[in-house]
């Protein structure tokens, strides 16, 4: 296919899930698929998923179905074009999940397109995006080709989990924990700390408020 021709938004939202079932397959053993098995796997009916394909060149072939290491091969290359930028959300706790639910990619050319956590939400599909295991973190974060991420986790783990995502090879890391976490030269942190916002935001009305009133 041609590098440069554009995949409509639609599709490439649609990527990191395909390349979520796909991995799994591959690493199963699976050589192929039909539209149908995907269909079954993803719940995009299967007419959308060949539209999807056809964008990718003509990989699928009709009573063999489609080559799964050709497609991941091209996802990869796919998901590592600039028109998108992949981001990773660690810890879908509500602050996380609120995150994933905010439409990134309406208004701008990023979007998470993998999230991770340990609790009972892992392999399932949360607005779009597929949660993997903290055990497939620094696999996935390199096979993306991820190098942002997003940390909604508890501040306990928050120090640690930056460590590996540094390891992986992120370079920036948006930090809604509390604590202040240390990274290597050439690693940037952006902090955001909500309660902190709201409280300076309380301490400045209640100061305007002493001053109108005179009290
Ligand atoms: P929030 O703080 O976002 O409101 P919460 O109150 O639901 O979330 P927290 O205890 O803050 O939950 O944890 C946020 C998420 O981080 C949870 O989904 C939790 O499973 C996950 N989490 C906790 N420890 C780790 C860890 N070591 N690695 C990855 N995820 C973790």
């Amino acid at each position: 296919m041609d590098e440069q021709a554009k995949i409509p938004r639609a599709t490439a939202k649609r990527l990191p899930i395909y390349y979520r079932y796909l991995t799994f397959l591959n690493d199963a053993g699976t050589n192929r698929i039909s539209s149908a098995e995907l269909a079954e796997a993803t719940k995009f009916d299967a007419a959308t998923i060949r539209r999807d394909f056809s964008y990718f060149g003509a990989l699928g072939k009709r009573g063999y179905g489609y080559d799964v290491e050709a497609l991941l091969e091209f996802f990869a290359k796919v998901l590592d074009q600039n028109s998108l930028i992949n981001v990773a959300l660690i810890g879908v706790g509500h602050l996380g999940q609120a995150l994933l639910n905010f439409n990134f990619h309406q208004s701008s050319n990023m979007r998470i397109a993998a999230a991770f956590d340990i609790n009972e939400n892992r392999g399932k599909i949360l607005s779009g995006v597929p949660i993997y295991d903290m055990s497939e973190l620094e696999e996935q974060i390199k096979a993306q080709r991820i190098n942002i991420a997003i940390l909604t986790v508890p501040q306990g783990v928050a120090q640690e989990i930056t460590d590996t995502l540094v390891a992986a090879g992120v370079k920036g890391i948006m930090n809604f924990t509390p604590l202040r976490v240390s990274v290597p030269k050439g690693v940037r942190v952006q902090n955001v700390d909500l309660t902190n916002e709201l409280q300076t935001l309380v301490y400045f009305i209640q100061n305007y408020a002493s001053i109108t009133t005179g009290k």
